[in-house]
């Protein structure tokens, strides 16, 4: 494990340029996922087309971030717009694949760590637009991470450090899933008490499990905490602009926040958890 550390650390530029294409590969990828899955639409055929004229896209025209912008933001054939959020979804996916990498040379953390970190990041791009576009949450995103997190960390802890620590499995990634399901499922039932209707999908408990069984019950607090505090103040600001009525009944995805609070916990999460205890005399 060390020695494979030190030759990522030598070959960091060539390691760090391989990380953002890959992410902004898979962004592409996922921009297809995000909007074919919901349609009930395949994700192999037909191949990429303009929506409007329906010309395909060639191989050249495909390419992530450069493409769009060589094409200035036009479909080569009929010039109809396509939308800026294709390549800030290929920045999106490059900007944190890349950053998951500098993570875990920075911790020196084995390479299945950042497989993970890797397929998790991909599965929250796809669940955070479908969400704010359609208000779901898919299953192979929100249980796909319940198992992926469930599996990830039984090779952790059965087979990668050369002993098995059940305790640590319980605590951490069954006990992690346990608390994130349960903690929003009690919001979920709160809320739709207050309001007299469904305050909040099944999607938005499973995803919370999912975060609880990948990083454990600390990060399920952490990130219940930040979506809150984001997704108070991204409201607060959507009434004020739109003047609505505060009375009003807003239905406003939640998954998206979850992520990001879940974003913030994966790349300094217990390094602040760490200066707030330090802050309050707790250590
Ligand atoms: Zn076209």
């Amino acid at each position: 494990m060390r020695a494979s550390v030190d030759v990522a650390v030598a070959l960091k530029p060539v390691f760090a340029c391989f990380s953002f294409g890959l992410g902004a590969c898979i962004a592409s990828f996922l921009n297809v996922v995000i909007w074919r899955v919901p349609r009930g639409e395949s994700i192999v055929s037909p191949p990429s087309h303009c929506p409007k004229c329906s010309a395909p896209i060639r191989w050249w025209q495909n390419i992530p971030i450069l493409s769009w912008l060589a094409l200035g933001g036009k479909c080569a054939n009929c010039r109809a717009a396509i939308s800026p959020r294709y390549i800030l979804i290929e920045l999106l996916g490059g900007v944190l694949f890349l950053a998951a990498f500098l993570h875990m040379l920075k911790f020196g953390l084995p390479l299945h760590f950042l497989v993970v970190y890797w397929i998790w990041i991909a599965l929250m791009i796809v669940g955070s637009f479908i969400d704010f576009d359609h208000q779901l949450l898919p299953d192979f995103v929100t249980v796909g991470g319940m198992a992926l997190g469930l599996v990830a960390n039984a090779y952790d802890y059965f087979f990668f450090w050369g002993k098995i620590y059940w305790e640590n499995y319980l605590l951490y990634c069954v006990g992690g899933l346990a608390l994130g399901f349960g903690l929003l499922w009690l919001v979920r039932w709160l809320g739709s008490k207050a309001f007299k209707r469904e305050a909040m999908g099944m999607g938005d408990v499973f995803l919370m499990g999912a975060v609880g069984a990948l990083f454990g019950p600390v990060a399920v607090l952490f990130t219940l905490m930040t979506s809150a505090v984001a997704g108070s103040i991204v409201g607060i600001g959507m009434i004020l602009l739109s003047k609505a009525k505060l009375g009003k009944f807003v239905a406003i995805p939640f998954g998206p926040y979850i992520c990001l609070g879940c974003l913030a916990w994966m790349f300094c999460g217990p390094e602040t958890v760490a200066w707030y205890l330090k802050l309050l005399g707790v250590n």
